[in-house]
């Protein structure tokens, strides 16, 4: 059997979820979207229900995957919903809904609802990808109420650069939040991880931690919160070839690595259409047989080289880490020029073996 694969630590991800509540004192809905960011959703959302005030997913064909496997916990549709006949599933599941745009709005006013709904009005503060216009907020607020098709309304807003630590749009966002729902009673909800992590004085009643649940960091610079996460995602194979290459020989595709001493190369069994980065260069860090040593050359569809020359212990059948416990997926990341946040959701092919306190 391929030796590639994915394990994923259930009870680090409680771990991480217990941080968000803890330095926030909020309530947190656990974001589970993207199928639970390469993570799988129904397997996290088992993991944490007992304990998680709800879970945020990006859409209702999301969601209702969740209601398949018997999570009765509150679910939110982070962006709502995407046509108006949607509302009689929402209705159906008892499902928590963002409304983002005057047309969301307009279809509520305009459904037979058979029970109120409740409703996350979202505000543009700034961001300006989704969200109502300050200037319409407040009389949004109003319509939803005057509907009498909502039971429940939380203010939310979402932040635009919360992982930049010394950055002035958080504060700038939120005193447009605070202007917009100026006299409104109800609770609110601003925080996704950087801001729970990063920026302890930002008040909210709801938090929606997603990346700091997995375990890694969303910023660049170290932190001190950020530091206390587990990762939950393992991935690992096996080296299956191993080679002795003197001086001036090039490995893999476009002989973009030339070996400048004698050098000994392994060759994993992982590559891009696993979800590994096909940006990640030489010199990425990698673990072998528990010692850290580096990506050499282009990655491959199915294979990457790494180097062997001064991990005398590693051979044929060595373990090898790609990212986990020990090479953190957001250096991965950072060496490959993107984010932890797309390499989980990259994860393909591979098994996803699970272990944790239930299993
Ligand atoms: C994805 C998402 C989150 C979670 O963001 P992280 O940076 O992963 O914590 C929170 N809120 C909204 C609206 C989102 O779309």
């Amino acid at each position: 059997m391929r030796p590639a694969r994915a394990l994923i630590d259930l009870q680090a991800l409680r771990h991480n979820y217990r941080i968000a509540r803890e330095v926030t004192g909020a309530k947190a809905l656990a974001v589970i979207k993207a199928d639970a960011y390469g993570h799988g959703a129904v397997r996290c959302a088992q993991a944490l229900e007992a304990e998680a005030d709800g879970f945020a997913v990006a859409c209702i064909e999301e969601a209702l995957e969740l209601r398949a496997a018997g999570i009765r916990a509150p679910v939110l549709l982070l962006e709502g919903f995407f046509e108006a006949d949607e509302l009689s599933l929402i209705i159906e599941h008892d499902f928590w809904c963002v409304v983002h745009s005057l047309w969301q709005l307009e279809a509520i006013e305009k459904a037979a609802l058979s029970k109120p709904i409740t409703v996350w009005l979202k505000l543009d503060s700034g961001m300006h990808r989704v969200g109502l216009h300050p200037a319409d907020y407040q009389a949004a607020y109003q319509r939803l109420l005057a509907s009498g098709k909502v039971a429940k309304i939380v203010l939310m807003s979402h932040f635009a650069r919360a992982d930049e630590l010394h950055c002035q749009t958080c504060a700038d966002q939120v005193a447009v939040f605070e202007a917009a729902r100026k006299g409104l009673s109800a609770e609110i909800s601003l925080r996704n991880s950087p801001a729970v992590l990063g920026w302890p004085q930002i008040p909210s009643d709801w938090v929606r931690p997603g990346i700091m649940l997995y375990g890694a960091t969303p910023f660049e610079e170290a932190n001190a919160v950020a530091s206390r996460l587990q990762p939950v995602m393992t991935l690992e194979s096996k080296v299956i070839s191993v080679r002795e290459l003197p001086a001036g020989e090039p490995i893999g595709y476009g002989a973009k690595f030339m070996t400048s001493k004698p050098m000994r190369v392994g060759v994993v069994a992982m590559g891009y259409a696993d979800g590994y980065p096909r940006q990640a260069p030489s010199g990425t860090p990698v673990l072998v047989a528990g010692q850290r040593s580096q990506l050499l050359g282009r990655v491959s569809m199915d294979m990457l080289c790494v180097d062997l020359t001064d991990v005398p212990q590693a051979g044929l059948g060595s373990p090898v880490e790609l990212w986990g416990k020990n090479i953190l997926a957001s250096d991965v990341a950072m060496a490959a020029g993107t984010i932890p946040y797309q390499i989980f959701c990259n994860l393909h092919r591979v098994p996803r073996l699970y272990s944790g306190p239930d299993e």
